[in-house]
Parts: C-alpha cells; sequence; structure tokens
C-alpha cells in the first residue's frame, strides 16, 4: 500500500510526513507548484520549498505533480494545459533535482487532450481520482484511487470503511457524470 497525498498542505509536513516515516512507509505526495510556500486560495498553510527539501530527500518519499494552477485541466485550453502540466514538473525537477515521473489531475478532471500532453511533457504515470478504467482509458494515465477528503479524516474509521466498500458499489453512471469519457476520433 502506499499513500498519495495531493495539494501540499502544511499538514503533510507536520502530520503524515512524520508518521509514515516511523512506520517506514511509502507516500507521494502531489505538489500544487503555485501554492508552495502560500496560503492562497485557501484556510490552510501550504508547505515552504524548505519543507518540500526535505520531504523529496526521504527515500520512501516521492514527489508528482499536481500541476501550477491546480486547473481542471480538461477545462483549459490546450496551450494552458501544456504550460501547466510542462512547467510544474520542471519546477519542481528544478528545485528537487529528481526526476518528477507521476502527476495527479487536479480534482481528477481529464479527458484525451489531458492524457496527450501529460505524455508529450514526459510524465510516465497519472493519477485520476476515481476511474476504473470504465472508458478503455490508457491504464497508466487514469490510475485510481480512494478519495479521502477532511470531511472523512475528522470522522472516525467507520465512515472511511464504509466509504470504501461504496467505492466499489459506486454505479457506472456516477463516474460518467463527473468524469467525462475520452472522445477520440
Ligand atoms: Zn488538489
Amino acid at each position: 500500500m502506499e499513500f498519495a497525498i495531493d495539494d501540499g498542505y502544511s499538514g503533510i509536513y507536520y502530520y503524515a510526513f512524520p508518521e509514515l516515516k516511523k512506520r517506514g512507509m511509502k507516500a507521494t505526495f502531489f505538489i500544487t507548484v503555485s501554492a508552495i510556500g502560500s496560503v492562497k486560495g485557501t484556510s490552510y498553510p501550504h508547505i515552504t520549498y524548505e519543507q518540500l527539501a526535505e520531504i523529496a530527500a526521504n527515500e520512501n518519499m516521492s514527489i508528482g505533480s499536481h500541476t501550477v494552477s491546480h486547473s481542471r485541466l480538461s477545462e483549459l485550453s490546450n496551450d494552458a494545459l501544456k504550460i501547466d502540466v510542462a512547467k510544474s514538473k520542471q519546477i519542481l525537477e528544478n528545485f528537487t533535482g529528481i526526476k518528477i515521473r507521476a502527476i495527479a489531475y487536479p480534482e481528477g478532471y481529464y479527458n484525451g487532450d489531458v492524457i496527450d500532453a501529460v505524455k508529450e511533457a514526459g510524465y510516465e504515470i497519472a493519477f485520476a481520482v476515481q476511474d476504473r478504467g470504465l472508458f478503455g482509458h490508457e491504464a497508466y494515465y487514469s490510475i485510481p484511487r480512494i478519495f479521502t477528503c477532511l470531511e472523512l479524516a475528522e470522522n472516525d474509521n467507520a465512515l472511511f470503511i464504509e466509504y470504501i466498500k461504496n467505492y466499489k458499489a459506486m454505479p457506472e453512471d456516477a463516474f460518467k457524470e463527473r468524469w467525462k469519457p475520452i472522445n477520440k476520433s
């Protein structure tokens, strides 16, 4: 089991990182580049570059891109999309000195153009939020994850377990509504 934590809130440094280290567990942190060191757009502070460097230096921790802008990638123009995925990779690589192989789509939004841009930028894998390959997406560029959020984290384990069960039982229509199928001509 490996954890994937998005956005780069400072909580990953103060809470997740020490607990993972204690247990020798692995995680990938997907960082929103424009938010490093800021409280922009949220009531929660984000990690600083110094904290990011410390996490990146740990052998069990990986860093991935969560884009520069945290936009819904499938809603950007093609130019803006390409710039965002390429630039976030480049900035994180320049800073950490580590090759950034993975990206997590903000809010899980993606389509065929997004996958093309992510491949072109040189990513090897990409993570969605929930997608069980229902639309025949290319597997390495739409890896599903189980979504948790603050509301779940603040509640007890019972709710979390219930959520995982429901994830498996979620009807196909629920996916179609939010994670639109790819229309490749
Ligand atoms: Zn996010």
